[in-house]
């Protein structure tokens, strides 16, 4: 045998630039780690925020700063951070096992989150498959309805998603993906779905109304379902709301008239309410706003109440017999799927949600968003305000009039801004959003619009007008 260390060693020296493990902590990551979606060079540039802790709607850094989590920490945190009731429930859990396996054995936790999720859940959505991510949650779906649906129809396998859409960052979630920054270096890797465009009434060319928009936009997209109807494997949406695709509000009536044509169609519908699940669209599910039961339903950020990832799709009893017969085993699992600490949040969280009002005050903090839309008017360079249950979005233009999006040196501008008064914020292109932990008190949802509108007022051309506070 050949002694292949001395060569590898000679070629890969170990890592000795590295600064000391006492060194800045802001240092250290910058020598030791590659961060999602975050432009590397300018990441590099500055010491990055470096979160120490978090109590409600607030999260605390390590230099003693305070910020209201206007992302609910990029939409996952439901009921606020350190809640008493989930944080019990993971150490009481801590107590007995972190994890075992869901592979051939189980455990309370799992059986019983998968009952109160079935109860709660729209319609006949009655067995669970765990998974520990949202993107993990479409494969899952994904693969199932091919399963179910290649006894009728062989050639099925192409799935069809809208544009602008997102599904998560596994390959399979992003052959269905929209989002062509995002989706498009990995092309050639994927097997693309058949798309048609989002709708989005905003760009609709046409100038439709929010209504007709709804109708022509469905119509459209069903007679590419329809024309390519036996290739397909299922139809994927995000109900009511394309999150990552820009905050997109859909015009109602949309999904209602899309669920009714896939249906007619036999085809197997997955609806991802990975962003709109557990009640921040003013439904418990984005689908029930319009009565809609989808074949497979996948659910994860929220889930766990923004503590632990997990995620679950959710299928009928009649899927699940029809896969007992055949295959009659589905050949996908997780190292951790259902794991227990996971679990633990979960059921807290549904009981909180239970107990609280949470979804019942939605309405009532709405308020706080239409007094915003009202300051906002009043900026030239703002546009296209949108709000669904407890989320609230706008643009921000260069040129209005042409609806020119703001360059990103603006909106990190603003990003910035808004930091500095206290208020985590992320733009998505030109769009600015705040999704807030459900839990959010009508104060902080007000102070949260007024740092935005402040941070507005420092960062845009000049001419922008003055404004008023949100009266
Ligand atoms: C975030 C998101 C996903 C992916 O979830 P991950 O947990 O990040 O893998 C999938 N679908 C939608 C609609 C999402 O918003």
């Amino acid at each position: 045998m050949t002694d292949i260390s001395h060569s590898f060693f000679e070629h890969h020296p170990p890592n000795s630039f590295a600064p000391e493990p006492s060194g800045d902590l802001g240092d250290l990551d910058k020598t030791w780690i590659l961060h999602p979606f975050t432009p590397i060079r300018e990441w590099e540039q500055d010491r990055p925020m470096i979160i120490t802790g978090g109590k409600g709607a607030r999260i605390f850094d390590d230099r003693g700063h305070s910020y209201l989590d206007g992302t609910s920490s990029l939409w996952v945190n439901l009921l606020g951070h350190r809640h008493p009731a989930i944080d019990r429930a993971i150490m009481e859990q801590l107590d007995k096992i972190a994890h075992s396996t869901f592979l051939g054995l189980t455990h309370e936790g799992g059986i019983r989150l998968a009952e109160e999720l079935g109860r709660r859940a729209p319609g006949n959505l009655r067995r669970v498959f765990y998974s520990d991510n949202g993107s993990t949650s479409v494969e899952i779906a994904l693969k199932l309805a091919y399963l179910l649906r290649k006894h009728s129809h062989p050639g099925a396998s192409r799935f069809f998603s809208l544009e602008r859409a997102y599904h998560g960052d596994t390959l399979g979630a992003v052959g269905v993906g929209g989002i062509d920054r995002f989706h498009s270096p990995f092309h050639p890797l994927v097997h693309a779905s058949l798309k048609a465009p989002a709708p989005d009434c905003f760009l609709c060319p046409l100038g439709l109304s929010r209504n007709q928009c709804s109708i022509d936009c469905a119509d459209e997209a069903i007679r590419i379902i329809r024309r390519h109807r036996d290739e397909l494997a299922a139809v994927i949406l995000e109900p009511r709301l394309q999150a990552a695709g820009g905050m997109i509000v859909w015009p109602e009536g949309y999904l209602s008239r899309m669920a009714r044509a896939v249906r007619e169609e036999g085809i197997p519908l997955i609806l991802d309410e990975v962003a709109t699940g557990f009640g921040r669209t003013g439904a418990l599910f984005a689908c029930e706003l319009e009565g809609v039961v989808p074949d497979f339903l996948c659910a994860g950020k929220g889930l766990t109440g923004g503590y632990l990832p997990l995620a679950v799709t959710l299928f009928s009893e009649e899927t699940y017999q029809r896969l007992k017969n055949d295959p009659g085993i589905f050949y996908h699992g997780h190292s951790y799927t259902a794991n227990p600490l996971g679990v633990a949040a979960a059921r807290a969280t549904l009981r909180a949600l239970d107990e609280g009002r949470f979804i019942e005050e939605i309405p009532a903090k709405r308020e706080v968003f239409f007094k915003l839309e009202r300051a906002l008017d009043r900026f030239p360079f703002t546009g296209n305000i949108r709000s669904l249950g407890l989320i609230f979005a706008f643009d921000i233009f260069s040129d209005p009039s042409r609806k020119i999006p703001a360059d990103r040196q603006t909106m990190t501008g603003i990003e910035h801004r808004a930091q500095s008064l206290g208020l985590i914020i992320r733009p998505l292109m030109n769009t600015l959003y705040l999704i807030p932990p459900l839990s959010v008190s009508v104060d902080e949802l007000t102070l949260m619009g007024e740092i935005l509108l402040e941070s507005l007022r420092e960062f845009t051309p000049e001419g922008f007008a003055k404004s008023g506070k949100m009266k």
